[in-house]
């Protein structure tokens, strides 16, 4: 009996050892061996049928210069419904703006007309698009097919030295602030500006810190210089932001993308950093030839979006380099991926602000699927490239909203 026994068991054994070492592979190779257009096609759904949230696309900048209904196909620009639709898009961080050259004043007059344009939107077309000023928001919208519109605010001049007007913003729907662009402001240094007023945060910043912390405004740290970022993460209470930054590794030099340091400081107080799409921050070479594309622009007072821009930008593309590609862009991903982990990264593509910079296979928000296929190709699985999409941003937005909701309990107690 005994030895029957013995010789069932090596007969176990043998088959477990045949599933383990015969079948599982099969069953990854049979995940390798899918064919491109297979990955296309779980790359499609994918997109389809998860929340895509991109958080930063200044379509209302590119709406004020050239006016197009927002609802069907545009002539101009990276962002309509119809290519978001295309593009499996849910969710777009509607920026307001703000030139560094603008006085309070003005910039308060551009949010107003921002608000006023989003709000627009919204009650001509309810059966399309919604505001969104939480998460929940975000969710139910989906749920109900609508398109989301949170509001957000780039530079923080129009809020002077007044931080009565960050309740406006937030009764408004301004859901985060980067706190400066590419000049140094009241708040803040900015990393395009070499005058470094504050190193770092003003006396200002730091009480607006607190402040958005208390109003569950989320703390946007692209644009600002290294100091600036090393003393927001340290006078947060919550985690902050990188709404379109990217990483230096890769355009060793340039500040206005994040240090590996910075990247894991941020994820380190549960942030998150989303990833440029914009090609001169992806890649050293695009980012010298766009440089000198958009000295010509500002010499020579040309609109980067008017015919003659396009068009010298397009004789200029000839013989330069001006394009990055979605395999570039996932190597920004991957790089986030190894420095912080899967759930610190997302994508905020500056569309509608990059001029004639976009990737050449993501030209506009209809592209999302091509970044989908090319983190498939690599193995990501579905449930990881949902964070990417949404998941990891609106765990931060939650978290900032949860902060101040525990800030407001402590003071009723
Ligand atoms: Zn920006």
């Amino acid at each position: 009996m005994k030895t029957v026994k013995f010789i069932k068991r090596i007969t176990l054994i043998n088959i477990i050892t045949i599933l383990l070492f015969v079948i599982l592979p099969s069953c990854i190779s049979k995940v390798k061996e899918k064919t491109d257009e297979e990955l296309k096609e779980m790359a499609l759904k994918i997109c389809e049928n998860n929340i895509i949230l991109d958080s930063h696309i200044d379509w209302p900048e590119k709406y004020l210069f050239f006016p197009e209904d927002i609802s069907g196909k545009t002539l101009k620009g990276d962002f309509d419904l119809v290519r978001a639709k295309k593009g499996g898009l849910n969710v777009a961080l509607s920026v307001a703006y703000i030139n560094s050259n603008y006085e309070v004043d003005e910039g308060r007059i551009l949010v107003d007309s921002v608000i006023k344009l989003v709000a627009g939107f919204t009650k001509t077309y309810p059966d399309k698009f919604a505001i969104a000023k939480n998460p929940d928001n975000i969710k139910k919208n989906f749920t109900n097919n609508l398109f989301s519109l949170p509001l957000c605010l780039e530079n923080g001049t129009p809020i002077g030295d007044d931080l009565g007007y960050l309740k406006y913003l937030k009764r408004q729907g301004i859901v985060y602030i980067t706190l400066n662009h590419d000049k140094a402001n009241q708040i803040s240094d900015s990393n395009f500006d070499k005058n470094r007023k504050w190193h770092g945060l003003s006396p200002f910043g730091l009480e607006m810190i607190k402040e958005m912390n208390n109003l569950g405004i989320m703390i946007d740290i692209s644009h600002s210089t290294d100091s600036t970022v090393f003393q927001s993460l340290r006078y947060s209470i919550a985690p902050i932001v990188a709404t379109h930054s990217s990483c230096r590794y890769f355009t060793p030099g340039l500040e206005r993308n994040l240090s590996d340091t910075l990247i894991k400081a941020i994820a380190d107080k549960n942030g998150i950093v989303m990833v440029n799409l914009c090609s001169m921050f992806l890649d050293s070479i695009c980012m010298k030839n766009c440089s000198y594309l958009l000295d010509w622009y500002r010499s020579n007072k040309i609109n980067m979006d008017s015919e003659e821009g396009i068009e010298f930008a397009r004789k200029y593309e000839e013989t330069h380099t001006i394009k990055s590609n979605s395999k570039q862009v996932v190597d920004h991903i991957e790089h986030i991926i190894q420095i912080a982990g899967i759930d610190y990264v997302g994508i905020g593509s500056d569309y509608d602000g990059m001029g004639p910079s976009q990737p050449i296979d993501l030209p506009d928000v209809s592209s999302y699927p091509t970044i989908v296929f090319e983190l498939l190709k690599r193995g990501y699985t579905e449930e990881n490239i949902k964070k990417i999409l949404s998941d990891n941003f609106l765990r931060v937005w939650n978290k900032v909203i949860e902060i101040a909701d525990s800030l407001h309990k402590d003071l009723a107690n």
